[in-house]
């Protein structure tokens, strides 16, 4: 059985699907694994570590592609990559299903098993295969770290012979993941933090991170989270609400962090135009959700935006700016999801029925399956 890691091709995408160390373990099960040239170059690591890992280095990518019998990807490949893939094949990767509709069609009528790593279900069998949160916790750090490259002053109060420097005060908007990693790292960095969630249940997450926590709390907050532990989009009475204490919370922020997703729709807007405006000079927004729609209504995608002395940190794919990182996390992720899928003999033996399978799997044997995706409804 021939595994194919494929060298990334999408902007901003510096992440590579494998390892030395999980290419090892692949080929202890027993299978052949091929890396194309430079592939893990952006994330530190040269070819000669894929060798000597047992590894073999391709030049050309359409071979990887039309040879293998698993490819592992980070990102979705483009149409001419997936149209090389054989029948048979399984395509392992952060597959984007609603936004790839057609891509993933075209692989079902071509036969090849389409696993979309982001559809992993929040179970705690599952959690070793979980790139949400492999790569989110990468992001809420890092987006830390972005904010102070752009904010000219510090975090931690100093007590100097010249006067007093005052703690930033940082606000992260969102308490997932990525959010409670950032709440970490600026508590870590010494600021005053203060953090806010639509779940009622963040609240213990967030003071026990030793942050204070801001939140409209009533009937409707109470049922906020669905069974699967994500947000529900919220009524419009409940926006406005939340919105006017948002709004107050802001203006006395240094730093804003938001990181609020909705699955499968577009962020919801927290941090709107009039709040920019209510910002001091000198302060930092970064929004972690630029991608999906944004939560500030003044972030580009890929731009750090400048509104009267507020700077907007729109960062592309920010998991992918700790690359050496989001790589080694990301490739464990695979290499656990595959310990479901190959039998001890190092061949292919998908168990459909398996929960975790049935969370991730688009497609089967030519047609599309996900009951979310195009499939049959369970
Ligand atoms: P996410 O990336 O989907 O969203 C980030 C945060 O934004 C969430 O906390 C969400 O509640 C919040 N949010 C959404 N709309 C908002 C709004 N209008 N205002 C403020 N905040 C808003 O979240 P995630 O990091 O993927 O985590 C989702 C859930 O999955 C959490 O309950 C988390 O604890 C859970 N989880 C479980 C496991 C597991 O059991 N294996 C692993 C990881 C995460």
């Amino acid at each position: 059985l021939t595994i194919f890691i494929p060298k990334e091709t999408a902007q901003a995408e510096r992440r590579v699907a494998a390892t030395p160390e999980t290419v090892k373990k692949l080929i202890a099960q027993g299978c052949a694994v091929r890396v194309e040239k430079g592939a893990g170059v952006e994330s530190s690591i040269p070819d000669a570590l894929y060798t000597d890992a047992g590894a073999t280095i391709i030049d050309t990518a359409a071979d990887g592609f039309s040879q293998a019998d698993i490819v592992l990807k980070v990102q979705a490949p483009t149409d001419d990559e997936a149209a090389k893939m054989k029948k048979g094949a399984l395509l392992a990767c952060i597959m984007a299903p609603y936004q790839n509709a057609n891509l993933i069609a075209a692989l079902a009528k071509q036969g090849v098993d389409v696993f979309s790593m982001e559809l992993v279900p929040r179970i705690t069998r599952a959690q070793a295969m979980d790139v949400l949160s492999s790569q989110s916790n990468l992001a809420g750090y890092k987006a830390v770290l972005d904010a102070t490259e752009h904010f000219n002053r510090a975090f931690p109060m100093m007590m100097t012979a010249a006067g007093t420097v005052p703690p930033a005060r940082v606000f992260i908007m969102g308490v997932g993941v990525a959010g409670l990693q950032a709440i970490a790292t600026a508590k870590r960095l010494g600021a005053i933090v203060s953090a806010t969630d639509v779940r009622a249940a963040t609240k213990e997450q967030v003071q026990s991170l030793g942050a204070s926590f801001v939140m409209v709390e009533d009937d409707e907050s109470k049922a906020a989270e669905t069974a699967g532990g994500y947000a529900k989009e919220m009524s419009d009475a409940y926006k406005a609400k939340q919105a006017a204490l948002i709004a107050e919370t802001i203006a006395k922020q240094d730093i804003v962090i938001t990181t609020a997703l909705i699955p499968g729709r577009k962020a919801p807007t927290l941090v709107t135009a009039a709040m920019v405006k209510t910002m001091k000079p000198g302060s930092v927004i970064v929004d972690l959700a630029v991608e999906q729609g944004g939560n500030c209504e003044l972030s580009k995608v890929g731009e750090v935006v400048d509104v009267d002395g507020v700077k907007i940190i729109g960062h592309r794919n920010v998991p992918s700016r700790l690359s050496a990182n989001a790589s080694a996390l990301y490739a464990k992720n695979l290499l656990n999801l595959l310990g479901l899928v190959l039998n001890k003999d190092g061949a292919k033996d998908i168990p459909w029925d398996d929960d975790i399978i049935k969370g991730v799997a688009l497609t089967r044997d030519g047609a599309l399956i996900h009951p979310q995706f195009g499939g049959p409804a369970p």
